[in-house]
């Protein structure tokens, strides 16, 4: 009985067996953006990013960012997020129960933020070495926006999370 076409190793009828498969097809994720602190220490890769952004006005954010707000795409596969540099000595604050908060121990830099223990993560926008794609963005936990900063009359606005965040508590 011939084989099927996927139990080759190859388009080449090679003599690899099919147990060789997963070394062989074993394929470096696509990179899209790279990212890192202000010292260098820390950098990262990340795949696509959500075209849809952030700009968190909770207190958390303020004080994370020393900042009005901190900027944020999520990522689209949480796996394809990696440390280049700095990974094993990355800084973690559980700002609450469901989300913490990646920065350099060195320099401060703000990183990342891991929501629902890792099954969604974002990186701050700040961070990236080369420009996202972005179709939209919304101001969130607007009802926490510090006085001094004015958002523009055409943005969009959420008191707290937006809509696809409501499983979670207010982090502030
Ligand atoms: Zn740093
Ligand atoms: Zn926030």
């Amino acid at each position: 009985m011939p084989r099927d076409r996927t139990d080759r190793c190859c388009w080449y009828h090679c003599v690899y067996t099919v147990s060789f498969r997963p070394y062989i097809f074993q394929e470096e994720p696509v990179v899209n953006h790279k990212g890192s602190c202000l010292c260098g220490k820390m950098q990262y890769e990340t795949g696509e990013l959500s075209r849809d952004i952030d700009h968190c006005h909770c207190t958390f954010c303020q004080k994370a960012h020393g900042a009005a707000f901190g900027t944020y795409a999520t990522l689209r596969d949480v796996d394809s997020f990696k440390w280049t540099a700095g990974g094993d000595d990355v800084g973690r604050y559980e700002s609450s129960s469901h989300s913490a908060r990646l920065f350099c121990n060195s320099c401060g830099s703000s990183l990342v933020a891991e929501i629902d223990g890792g099954k969604m993560l974002a990186v701050t926008l700040g961070t990236l070495d080369d420009d996202p794609v972005v179709e939209s963005s919304a101001h969130i936990f607007v009802r926490s926006k510090a006085s001094w900063y004015e958002i523009g009359e055409n943005e969009k606005t959420h008191e707290e999370y937006p809509p696809q965040f409501t499983q979670f508590a207010p982090t502030d």
